[in-house]
């Protein structure tokens, strides 16, 4: 499968499909690469979703018996609005996402680049509490090679967004094979989900871990050798 680019232009929709909650439980399910968007989905400016999340968050708070006059909770609905659209789903949004530059490869460093244990807290896109985690990507140059602390900012723009780890996963690799051009890109994500841990099951101590080994990764050599590194 192949990612389209991220820009306001060729954002995809993908349909969700027609289980109820009541088929689906408490399993997470994958439906695509892309993060389900509707076609409208930048419409409003980001005052306008603001003020429009503090109201509804606001009737949330009203309906489970909150006293919104409360010193302590009344400007909790603009905070949670404001949280939102700047920090925790700020990778929804394209004009978001970090500029990359590449280099030369100037040093003809021909070898696998690790960038291990990039923390990130995301959000599971099931229950809204947080996923925390660490990334650990890896390449192999093609002749470009990129700032270290752009492989951190590529984490960190798909992790703002509602997710599962799957799709995480998929989407850092296929934007990092497109950035870089190469298919020869490694990204292995161990991640604690707060819906696992701190409902539901109630599992404390599970983790969850995925991988997307692309190009020469897919060679046990290679495997192995990235696993050295990384534990
Ligand atoms: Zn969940």
């Amino acid at each position: 499968m192949k990612l389209e680019h991220d820009t306001l232009a060729d954002l995809d929709i993908t349909k969700l499909d027609t289980l109820s909650i009541d088929d689906i439980g408490d399993d997470h399910m994958y439906t695509g690469l892309q993060t389900p968007l509707k076609e409208d989905a930048f419409k409003l400016t980001n005052t306008e979703k603001k003020e429009k999340i503090a109201t509804l968050f606001s009737e949330i708070m009203d309906v489970i018996g909150l006293d919104l006059t409360d010193d302590s909770l009344s400007g909790t609905p603009k905070r949670v609005a404001k949280m939102y659209i700047d920090e925790i789903f700020s990778g929804l949004d394209p004009r978001n996402k970090p500029k990359i530059a590449l280099f030369d490869n100037k040093y003809r460093y021909d070898q696998m680049l690790v960038e291990k244990n990039i923390t990130f807290y995301s959000n599971c896109e099931h229950h809204f509490v947080p996923i925390i985690g660490k990334a650990h990507i890896a390449y192999i140059s093609s002749g470009k090679v990129i700032g270290l602390s752009k492989l951190n900012r590529i984490v960190q723009y798909y992790a703002k967004r509602p997710q599962v780890q799957e799709r995480l996963t998929n989407q850092i690799a296929e934007d990092l094979k497109a950035i870089l051009g190469t298919d020869d890109v490694a990204v292995i994500i161990d991640a604690k989900h707060l819906c696992v841990s701190s409902r539901g099951v109630k599992d404390d101590t599970s983790a969850t871990v995925t991988s997307y080994y692309g190009g020469s990764f897919n060679e046990t050599a290679k495997i192995s050798e990235l696993h050295n590194y990384i534990n």
